[in-house]
């Protein structure tokens, strides 16, 4: 069967101290299948994906052989949940096979999740279900296809094996891609125990590996809190403008690279309602939609404290420049979220009143329980003809209040400098008009788990992997729920 897995691993994580993590292989299961490769991204990593056999695959990507050059080894991390300090969560159910410098020079991690128990399981089996593992392919590809930082799905695959929840279900490990699983948390866990040095030696490691440039800072750690400060800010935008809920934003979920992760109980929105949060376990909405800049703030803050020792060695000291980059947030995602929704209004300039348009159309949106990715998707349509604005308005209940946004964005309209079709198509290119909408995603995954009917779940994968052109046969599936189809809730799964 040849040397098909010849990922390139270059580990570093695996060589920090040996209070970092735990080397242990992932756990064999019973019946390893795979359901799926992401080929495009297993090309990126440097695979070769006609030369993987299925078999190999399915025993790789399941746990079952650990490919040559991996370094296996479970992560310990601490974290905030829910506003609640644990001071040691870590990998209870991921395996960090190894890290592979990809096609373009990038450093990325390759984890498998739910590949077996560790010493972080506490309670927990190690192990993940069908569902969610396909829950996480579609969604943060989707993210990915968005353009949104994110970590990737490389490959998922089926177990054999039943895992226990309310009910058996069959058991599945999804093979996860990232610039790394470095997360506030991870940051946390060796402050809490007042281990300086390490705290410094996970600083520097995040500093070489995705802040390369703030080698030469006059004060790096203060660099690294501002730097990380301004990713995460950007990534919220990112999710406000397209209606992501991430669903646990926990500091062990926030990761210090930027990137989206841990797809639990996320959820897209379909009618716009800022205080929407699908999460059964976020009973304070406490993660509801228009909380999570505020919410990333609040991590950043947890982070900014487990760097106060490395920012000056004189804690009074420190607590000013520390505070000061945590204030700056606000005015970051304010910048980037109005640029974003600039952009999803099709104004190429800037004016005073922009922020204003934008709210009135959100206001406009909330009080007429207007689809969000339906709303921005048809203003392209109505950009390059006034008449399709009827299509825009019909999403309303009470459209009054849009007809009066309405005028008044023609109004700005005429005073930005693009041309009706250039708007229009840079608009499509920032307005969705395919979401992994919650019910398409469930229907998907239902078809997987109680028939073994994986078509659904391909074709989804394929709508979202295009998620800014027009499918006119893929049609039903930019459309929002009906009544009935409505999903209120969504679940942690783990
Ligand atoms: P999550 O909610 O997936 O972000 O996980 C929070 C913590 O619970 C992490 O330490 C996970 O490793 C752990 N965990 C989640 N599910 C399981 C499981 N099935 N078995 C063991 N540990 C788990
Ligand atoms: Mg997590």
């Amino acid at each position: 069967m040849g040397n098909a897995f010849a990922f390139r691993f270059d580990n570093s994580y695996a060589h920090l101290p040996d209070r970092f993590h735990v080397r242990l292989p992932p756990t064999p299961v019973r019946a390893p299948r795979l359901i799926r490769l992401n080929v495009p991204l297993a090309e990126e990593l440097g695979l070769d994906p006609a030369s993987i056999d299925a078999e190999a695959a399915a025993a790789v990507f399941s746990g079952s052989r650990v490919p040559e050059g991996a370094d296996p080894i479970a992560m310990a991390y601490a974290g905030h949940q829910f506003g609640h300090f644990v001071p040691q969560l870590g990998d209870g159910r991921a395996i960090l096979l190894g890290e592979v410098v990809d096609r373009e020079g990038r450093r990325r991690d390759v984890q498998l999740k739910g590949a077996g128990r560790t010493p972080f399981s506490r309670g927990g089996d190690g192990r993940a279900a069908l569902g969610p593992v396909l829950r996480e392919y579609l969604v943060s590809e989707a993210m990915h296809a968005l353009g949104i930082p994110t970590t990737r799905t490389l490959a998922a695959a089926t177990t054999g094996e039943q895992v226990y929840r309310e009910d058996a279900l069959p058991g599945a490990v999804l093979t996860r891609v990232a610039a790394s699983h470095i997360r506030v948390g991870t940051f946390e866990y060796f402050a809490v125990r007042g281990d300086v040095d390490a705290v410094r030696q996970l600083a520097d490691h995040v500093i070489e590996r995705h802040y390369p440039d703030l080698r030469q800072a006059e004060r790096p750690y203060l660099a690294l809190l501002e730097a990380v400060v301004e990713r995460q800010a950007a990534l919220v935008a990112r999710w406000l403008q397209v209606g992501f809920i991430h669903g646990v934003m926990n500091t062990d979920n926030t990761s210090v690279s930027g990137e989206t992760i841990d797809y639990g109980p996320c959820a897209f929105m379909d009618a716009y309602d800022p205080a929407t949060v699908f999460s059964s376990i976020d009973r304070g909405g406490r993660y509801a939609f228009a909380n999570q800049p505020p919410v990333a703030q609040w991590n950043l803050a947890r982070l900014a404290e487990a760097l106060l020792s490395l920012i000056d060695p004189e804690p009074e000291r420190a607590l000013e420049p520390a505070r000061a980059a945590i204030d700056a947030f606000p005015g970051h995602f304010e910048r980037h979220w109005l640029a974003g929704m600039r952009r999803k209004l099709g104004l190429a300039m800037d004016e005073a009143g922009d922020r204003a348009l934008v709210d009135g159309l959100l206001d406009a949106m909330h009080a007429g329980t207007a689809d969000f990715t339906l709303t921005f998707r048809r203003l392209c349509d109505a950009a390059a003809a006034p008449e399709a604005l009827a299509g825009v308005r019909s999403l309303f209940s009470a459209p009054g209040a849009f007809d009066a946004w309405a005028a008044a964005w023609r109004d700005r309209l005429e005073r930005d400098p693009q041309s009706p079709g250039e708007r229009a198509d840079a608009m499509r290119r920032v307005n969705p008009a395919f979401i992994p909408r919650n019910h398409r995603v469930e229907r998907a995954l239902a078809a997987a788990v109680e028939r073994d009917d994986f078509a659904p779940f391909e074709e989804l994968l394929q709508v979202l992997s295009t998620p800014y052109e027009d499918q006119p046969g893929r049609a039903e599936y930019a459309e929002p729920p009906q009544p009935g189809e409505r999903v209120l809730q969504t679940f942690c799964g783990t």
